[in-house]
């Protein structure tokens, strides 16, 4: 079952390889069915590897309702954030590194391109370190996503999310952007955020971007 949506969570894999969001087996990308059900990539495997198959159908305990794999450590951090944000429809998480090293030193990733706007929405707050594979690194997500589709978790990587898989996906490319445009710019000198005003009109231009299908 649901052949489409994990055919569309195997490209968005590649795509995190693409953009080096990820190495080997790290991160994982999950989608929500419904309140029961959830796609979830499997613990520990390479995504060059993956086939359909391999993606876990889980239900909202965790339990597996398909599939033959076991589903990503992460899965109850996954579920906690699927049930508390809402409209979240899909996940990712990477240890990309420009966004991760923002994270060492900083509160937050300011609002400070255009692209991260569009993407993200907000300035991008880093959450305090939690043990990854446990529930707290999504109950640290819920806390600090503010208005952004993302969050800096400190010495591990990110979480991005949306209300489709090509958000989730677009908030953590142009996140990487950002943070790497950032990092590159902090070396030169102070860097200064865009206004609430220029976020807002960013953020109206957004919605008419695209072929809009
Ligand atoms: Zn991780």
């Amino acid at each position: 079952m649901y052949e489409s949506e994990k055919k569309e969570m195997l490209k968005a894999c590649m795509q995190m390889k693409e953009y080096q969001l990820i190495s080997l087996t790290g991160g994982n990308i999950s989608v929500k069915i419904d309140d029961d059900t959830f796609l979830v990539t499997p613990s520990g495997m390479l995504y060059e590897d993956m086939n359909i198959d391999d993606i876990c159908v889980i239900d909202n305990k965790g339990n597996i309702k398909e599939g033959i794999r076991k589903p990503s450590s992460d899965y109850e951090a996954l579920l906690y954030i699927f049930n508390n944000l809402k409209d979240v429809k899909a996940i990712i998480h990477t240890h990309q590194p420009y966004a991760t090293a923002i994270g060492f030193n900083n509160d937050s990733l300011p609002a400070c391109m255009v692209t991260l706007i569009d993407a993200a929405h907000a300035r991008i707050n880093v959450a305090p370190w939690a043990r990854s594979q446990d529930v707290g690194m999504g109950k640290l997500v819920v806390e600090y996503a503010g208005d952004a589709s993302a969050v800096i978790l400190k010495h591990h990587g990110v979480v991005t999310f949306g209300k489709d898989l090509k958000e989730a996906l677009y908030s953590a490319v142009y996140l990487e952007e950002a943070a790497k445009t950032y990092c590159m710019a902090r070396i030169m000198g102070d860097v200064p955020e865009l206004t609430q005003q220029q976020i807002d009109e960013e953020a109206s231009g957004w919605n008419s971007y695209g072929q809009n299908n």
